[in-house]
């Protein structure tokens, strides 16, 4: 018989979405007649832009040609996309990227699942907590995490983002190898100023840490302050890879394409204690277990690097952020605890009346007919919290509103 991978018995099951979508189902089977209005997973609604969707054609057209028939993509991805995202998301910030830095990819959520297989399995791993999932989950199959209980991995160090702290995570007390970041972030919606971020490049440098930055809500920064990419700040070449994605700059969640800069300036240990190069060893990664995005994904990628494109994505992206806005304004009307919503599409706020998460999400649920997500599903700091989506449709989005009002005005 063969052995499995034992880490994967000590994950717990996908319990956030399910349960979700259990509680939701049963709901709905309850009360047929009642329309269900959905704030709840992170996924877009709005179509691709035009300009992509002529690109997409326009690839798929050349596919159908000898002359312009595209097999297997280059290993790191097309030049016109890399030299595009070089120049309108690097060079124009004066962030220094360099070509041959950046990996195209299916996804962020894939590459931020896979960048910790290139270190030790005894690397400590330190989490913003509530955060992104799929962090923990990567590192809890790897064995690295350690043991689950009372909502817990033993190994991870957790760096607890609770309105004490803005939720802003601080930098761990004790010695670790790997941070996640995430800004502008998933879950609370926080965003960092440059000084703020500044100063995690400075401790990663001081203590030999490596900072894995996730920036895939990037196009949805609003203030001036506030990086774009962590490569502008100075220092972070040799301290920090980043994650991007078109997913929601460009409504590509179900046509998958992203991008991850190594810079080659940024050097990690083998096990004599030898310098390696992080960016070798991704590239070597990649071109072993990826066979690249597809011609005509990559081309429509391109497609909103040109002013055209540039125009259509900021109505896109400024069509979510005024639902934001409306979730916002409603809750802070009604004098419950909001954050986020100003450089993120997404909402935190605290559960009215001291309930629990899941408490909460019962209440509006039964109440409003509104579903959002629990914000103890993100990690243990993230109880008495609830997460609300702008990526509705502006009608959903004013609907459920006006029936939070009606519930929480009461
Ligand atoms: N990173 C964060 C913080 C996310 O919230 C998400 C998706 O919700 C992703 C990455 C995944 O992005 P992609 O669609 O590019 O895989």
């Amino acid at each position: 018989m063969n052995k499995v991978n034992p880490n994967y018995a000590l994950m717990p099951g996908s319990y956030l979405f399910a349960e979700v979508s259990r509680r939701v189902s049963a709901f709905q089977a309850a009360h047929p007649e009642k329309k269900i209005l959905k704030l709840g997973i992170g996924d877009v609604t709005r179509p691709l832009p035009k300009v992509c969707i002529e690109a997409l054609h326009k690839a798929t057209d050349e596919m159908a040609d000898p002359a312009t028939f595209q097999g297997y993509p280059p290993a790191q991805g097309y030049d016109f996309l890399i030299n595009a995202i070089k120049e309108y998301e690097y060079d124009a910030r004066g962030a220094k990227v360099e070509a041959d830095e950046i990996f195209i990819s299916d996804g962020a959520k894939s590459d931020t699942a896979n960048i910790q297989e290139l270190f030790s399995g005894d690397a400590v791993v330190a989490v913003p907590d509530p955060v992104y999932p799929v962090y923990v989950d990567s590192n809890a199959m790897s064995g690295r995490a350690g043991i689950y209980e009372n909502e817990r991995w033993s190994k991870l160090v957790y760096l607890p983002c609770v309105a004490e702290n803005g939720f802003m995570p601080e930098p761990p007390k004790e010695k670790v190898d790997l941070i996640y970041l995430c800004f502008p972030n998933n879950p609370t919606g926080a965003m960092l100023t440059r000084d703020q971020l500044k100063v995690w490049v400075d401790y990663a440098r001081e203590n030999g840490c490596l900072l894995l930055y996730d920036a895939a809500y990037r196009q949805y920064i609003t203030r001036e302050d506030a990086p774009r990419s962590i490569y502008e700040i100075e220092g972070a070449r040799e301290v920090a890879v980043e994650f991007c994605s078109f997913s929601k700059t460009a409504g590509f969640t179900g046509v998958r394409c992203s991008w991850t800069v190594v810079p080659k300036s940024l050097k990690v240990q083998d096990a004599a204690g030898n310098p390696v190069s992080l960016n070798d060893m991704w590239s070597r990664r990649q071109s072993t277990k990826y066979n690249g995005t597809a011609y005509i994904i990559q081309r429509a990628a391109a497609a909103i690097y040109t002013p055209e494109g540039q125009k259509q994505v900021r109505e896109n992206v400024g069509y979510y952020m005024e639902n934001a806005k409306i979730i916002r304004e409603t809750l802070v009307e009604l004098g419950v605890e909001a954050s986020g919503g100003v450089d993120a599409p997404y909402i935190w706020l605290k559960c009215p009346k001291g309930m629990d998460s899941w408490s909460f999400f019962d209440y509006l649920l039964s109440g409003a007919g509104v579903v959002g997500t629990p914000g103890a599903g993100f990690g243990p700091s993230g109880e008495g919290y609830f997460r609300l989506t702008a990526f509705g449709s502006r009608e959903v989005t004013l609907e459920a509103t006006q029936r939070i009002r009606e519930l929480l005005g009461k």
